[in-house]
């Protein structure tokens, strides 16, 4: 098996795996999208709200709001507090403010600088003139396969695609480099050739443009681009390595239990 990253910026990254399956690729990108722990708010105590958003909502969008995710927090389940308050296992996100004006994640405040919204921009509701908004949020790990809150991130693969061409039949008239949505085709010395085939999306519009029918467009399911777009609540990177430690766990646990029958 080959890995080689073929994108790393900010909150997105791309690896393109070889020597391998759709099973395998599909094993991460569920391990990624369920089972690694962020923070996320799930109880609030609203103490005022005013605005036209009811509580319901409001409560619904905090819960949606990305945080950062620092090591070194514990799963509710596995504190020693019977709560999930402790400081260990919970932030307080707080927040009070009186109108007019757009509340946004950056009025929040947070019992922990490391546990804040990856952006300071989202507007969570308005107040008018005279209206407050009360609240004490509390944040704490969960699983995305709980709740969509607790998702880390989006995560998608697909094949590698293949290009065929058939020579003879081509006559070079253009057709499908006017057709390609991706302008990843190019004549060169009169023969129609791709330039960036990790950018076909296999819309087959080439296909159907060709008046020759001299294009094929097939897939190799042994070559995977994994595409992970991170929320911000941890790098992608680091998402993707979790994931590897959280197959390595349940393999290791797997071979235990069988050693034992
Ligand atoms: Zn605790």
């Amino acid at each position: 098996m080959g890995i080689e990253i073929r994108e790393l910026e900010g909150d997105t990254m791309r690896i393109l795996i070889t020597d391998t399956n759709p099973a395998f690729a599909n094993s991460i990108r569920r391990a990624i999208l369920q089972e690694i722990p962020v923070m996320a708010v799930d109880e609030v105590d609203v103490a005022a709200n005013d605005s036209v958003m009811n509580d319901e909502i409001l409560v619904h969008r905090l819960g949606q709001v990305p945080l950062h995710t620092p090591d070194g927090y514990r799963l509710p389940r596995e504190c020693d507090c019977t709560d999930g308050r402790c400081p260990k296992c919970s932030v307080t996100l707080t927040l009070e403010k009186e109108g007019p004006g757009i509340i946004k994640t950056g009025d929040l405040e947070s019992s922990d600088e490391e546990v804040v919204p990856v952006s300071d921009s989202i507007p969570l509701t308005r107040l008018d003139e005279g209206q407050n908004l009360e609240f004490t949020a509390i944040a704490r790990l969960g699983f995305g396969k709980d709740h969509a809150n607790w998702q880390p991130a989006v995560v998608a693969y697909k094949f590698m695609p293949i290009f065929e061409l058939d020579e003879d039949a081509c006559t070079a008239c253009g057709d499908c480099i006017d057709a390609c949505p991706k302008n990843i085709l190019e004549i060169e010395d009169d023969e129609v050739k791709i330039t960036n085939i990790e950018k076909c999306t296999m819309c087959l519009a080439c296909i159907d443009s060709c008046p020759e029918d001299a294009i094929n467009i097939d897939h190799d399911p042994t070559k995977v681009i994994l595409k992970i777009e991170s929320t911000g609540a941890m790098p992608p990177d680091q998402l993707l390595e979790k994931a590897t430690e959280v197959l390595e766990d349940k393999c290791k646990e797997f071979a235990k239990k069988t050693k034992k029958l």
